[in-house]
């Protein structure tokens, strides 16, 4: 049984698709915390930032530079924008399949909650 964002990645259950290649996905947040809240995934599953490897080296970069696409598609590279990936309960990840927050186009609180 795939978890919710390997079922997205197979398009078992829909997701608004923004970037899609080979080795990752990028899609809308089905509860967007900002004007721009995008989720990137790798497509293979990888459950957290604890599991990568150093294969992992070339598709993390490729998705922090994918995160910098969108933002800047969207006009908010030079206002600024936020990338985020939540690991295990304190960090409050809830789907245990890798994911990058881009989020933007309204000012984000540092500290973070
Ligand atoms: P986490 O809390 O694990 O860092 O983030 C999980 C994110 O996935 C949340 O922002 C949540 O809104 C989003 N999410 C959960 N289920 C779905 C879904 O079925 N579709 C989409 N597009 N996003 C989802
Ligand atoms: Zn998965």
């Amino acid at each position: 049984m795939a978890c919710l964002f390997c079922h997205i990645v197979e398009g078992s259950i829909p997701a608004k698709k923004v970037f899609e290649d080979d080795q990752m996905l990028a899609f809308e947040d089905i509860h967007p915390q900002a004007p721009m809240h995008v989720l990137i995934i790798p497509k293979t599953h990888v459950a957290t930032v604890n599991d990568l490897t150093g294969d992992h080296d070339a598709l993390v970069g490729t998705m922090l530079r994918r995160a910098a696409a969108i933002a800047r598609e969207r006009g908010y590279d030079a206002a600024g924008y936020r990338t985020v990936i939540n690991t295990n309960a304190q960090a409050g990840q809830t789907v245990f399949h890798l994911h990058m927050h881009v989020l933007g186009g309204r000012p984000l609180a540092w500290p973070p909650g």
